[in-house]
């Protein structure tokens, strides 16, 4: 292993300890009531602006709540509904859960199939053998070529699952669900909701690698920063829209290292083997269910494919940056670029998307 590499991973695993990925606030005028639950593996951040501070400490303790809830509910590895449908699955029954993970699942399997299975979270057995299902990061050897070939010839896919009411099946014993690529944008998106209906009308929800806004900050909009991948500093700081979400993969969080080699957590569903190439991906979009799924499509997609998997998953705004730190943006996203002491770290090279790309015929 070269010099430049050790200390490449240096820096990365010191990233890899600061809980919080994407969202820095850089200016705090006014104080404001902030809470922090430890949910998802990270640190979830929930700050309110303008509001009393009994409603808000009100308000964020019954969200904190629900966070916990959905945390139990939604792990695919540890005992609760989520781990008793794919003993289900397995065994090939049909296993009712409630309407929140219905939901869920008919969201995931539609943005599985608008991104060409790239983002799939039916692989969970895959996800079980390299190791990336634990709370800590594997050790040891990866997985035998064997078992991955075998498991990927199985085709577990979320269309193979069929969803009628609360009752789940699937057409494919192989299906086992992990929800982790999504999870943290979907629960978010619930977070925020269960927000607004509680009267809070400005507020960021921060988790690592994943925001979430309601209104804005004041005067100004909600403003955070994409961290740098490759070092301790910024990337770029966006103004968030009222109601917007940024998420944020990247493989310097969650790896595995084999003989210097490093592995990402993010699986090509299509090899069983982790992706390559790519160090960050951000999506900004409306729905956090969306933008967090489409950021883990587009990091197994490719520097090649990845505009058109966006394209398909209907998402517009993106920046990527690749192993070589070179940084691509969709002019969406580059027009809300900010630089950061004074500059991008590299030339900010902007791809449009390709237009007419005719998305899969989603159940
Ligand atoms: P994210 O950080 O949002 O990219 O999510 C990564 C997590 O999603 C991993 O730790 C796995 O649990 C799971 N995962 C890995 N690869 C995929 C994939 N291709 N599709 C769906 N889920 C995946
Ligand atoms: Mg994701």
């Amino acid at each position: 292993m070269t010099a430049g590499r050790t200390a490449l991973r240096l820096s990365l695993a010191g990233l890899a300890l600061a809980a919080v990925v994407a969202g820095v606030r850089l200016a705090q005028p006014d104080p404001d009531i902030r809470e922090t639950f430890f949910v998802f593996g990270t640190l979830v951040e929930i700050e309110t602006r303008g509001v009393p501070e009994d409603k808000a400490r009100a308000a964020i303790a019954k969200v904190g709540h629900r966070l916990q809830q959905i945390h139990h509910d939604w792990h695919a590895w540890r005992p609760g509904r989520l781990e008793s449908l794919n003993a289900a699955i397995a065994d090939g029954r049909a296993f009712t859960v409630d309407p929140a993970l219905a939901d869920l699942l008919r969201e995931g399997r539609q943005l599985a199939c608008a991104s060409g299975g790239l983002f799939d979270p039916a692989i969970g057995r895959l996800i079980e053998v390299w190791g990336f299902h634990a709370d800590t990061p594997p050790e040891g050897a990866a997985p035998p070529d064997a078992v991955l070939d075998a498991l990927v010839a199985r085709h577990p896919r979320m269309t193979d699952l069929r969803i009628s009411g609360t009752e789940v099946r699937s057409d494919n014993p192989a299906v086992q669900l992990d929800l982790g690529a999504y999870a943290k944008g979907a629960a978010l998106d619930l977070a925020a909701a269960d927000l607004r209906a509680e009267g809070i009308e400005n507020a960021v929800l921060n988790a690592g690698g994943g925001v979430q806004v309601i209104g804005r900050h004041d005067a100004r909009p909600w403003r955070v920063a994409i961290r740098d991948p490759f070092q301790w500093g910024v990337v770029a700081a966006v103004s968030l829209h009222p109601d917007e979400a940024l998420h944020t993969s990247g493989n310097y969080e969650r790896f595995f290292d084999q003989g210097g080699v490093r592995f990402s957590h993010i699986i090509d569903p299509r090899s069983g083997r982790p992706m390559q190439g790519i160090v960050s991906v951000s999506v900004l979009d409306t729905s956090g269910a969306r933008a967090d799924a489409a950021a883990t499509a587009l990091s197994v997609a490719g520097p090649a494919d990845w505009p058109k998997v966006a394209a398909a998953m209907g998402v517009h705004a993106v920046m990527m940056i690749t192993d070589d730190g070179t940084i691509y943006a969709t002019p969406a996203m580059k027009a809300r670029l900010e630089p950061v002491d004074g500059g991008f770290p590299a030339p900010v090279h902007v791809v449009d998307l390709p237009t007419g790309v005719v998305s899969p015929d989603c159940p």
